[in-house]
């Protein structure tokens, strides 16, 4: 139980890692808001685990409105921010040859632009609470590149980018701001791509659970972590 008290904002909590990190931040006794794009019946679900420990918002990262009503509502609720998870992300792969402008703007949009509006719109109470934590989901893609995902690799290596110098800028009001660096985690995201095949590039044989990434990102959000910020944590079972 080492968020107890922990207020803490995850965006794209209802399903893969931003579930889990809902699910294991609730375990360690958190109250959290989350945000969805579109899956009301499974923000519902999860919000039956814990009603009283538990906000659901409608709200696309890239909707810098939405974002004003989530931090609003949460700080109306709880009165405070603790911490915040950058989940949300997309993928729109293509080779960039055929990678049109459209499938670049999307992918920019909700794993670079989102989490900028996040983070911007929660330093605010973070800043003057002289507290703060913050964890930016990236990818090893955003390290080493990827074919087929130019859009994807660049908006993940600008939120390692965007990681380090937002550590930098706050440091000095005790907020920290960490990344974790997923490899190939078994989720909606991946349920297309040829486990078979990537597993032969895994050190550990297999791919990792959505849980295996939410355990260290309950780490970082919590006081145990304290002396840890603008670092960015491979979890990839050996992949790099
Ligand atoms: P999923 O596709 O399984 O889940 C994505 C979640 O994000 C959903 O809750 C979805 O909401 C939400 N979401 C997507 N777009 C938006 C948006 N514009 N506004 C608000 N919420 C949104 O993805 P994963 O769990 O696999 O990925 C989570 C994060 O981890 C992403 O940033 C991804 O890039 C990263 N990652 C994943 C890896 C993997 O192997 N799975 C590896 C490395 C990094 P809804 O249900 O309403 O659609």
């Amino acid at each position: 139980m080492r968020l107890v008290d922990k207020v803490v904002i995850v965006t794209g909590g209802t399903r893969g890692i931003g579930r889990a990190i809902v699910e294991k931040l609730l375990a360690e006794g958190a109250r959290v808001a989350f945000t969805y794009r579109g899956s009301a019946e499974l923000a519902h679900s999860l919000l039956q685990q814990a009603p009283s420990r538990l906000l659901a918002f409608q709200a696309d990262v890239t909707d810098s409105s939405r974002t004003d009503i989530v931090i609003g509502e949460t700080l109306k609720t709880w009165g405070k921010i603790d911490g915040l998870v950058n989940n949300a992300g997309i993928t729109q792969d293509n080779l960039l040859l055929r990678m049109s402008e459209a499938q670049w703007d999307a992918v920019i949009a909700t794993n670079l632009k989102g989490p900028f509006l996040y983070t911007k719109a929660v330093l605010k109470s973070m800043l003057s609470q002289r507290r703060g934590a913050i964890v930016n989901i990236t990818s090893i893609v955003g390290l080493q590149g990827n074919a087929g995902q130019a859009n994807y690799a660049a908006s993940k290596a600008g939120l390692i980018a965007f990681t380090r110098s937002v550590a930098k800028e706050v440091g000095s009001r005790n907020i920290r701001v960490n990344a974790i660096a997923p490899g190939f985690i078994r989720t909606d995201m991946t349920a297309e791509l040829p486990a078979q095949e990537w597993k032969k590039t895994i050190a550990l044989g297999r791919l990792g659970d959505p849980e295996e990434v939410a355990t260290l990102c309950a780490f970082l959000l919590s006081d145990e972590a304290s002396y840890i910020t603008g670092q960015v944590f491979i979890v990839d079972g050996g992949m790099i």
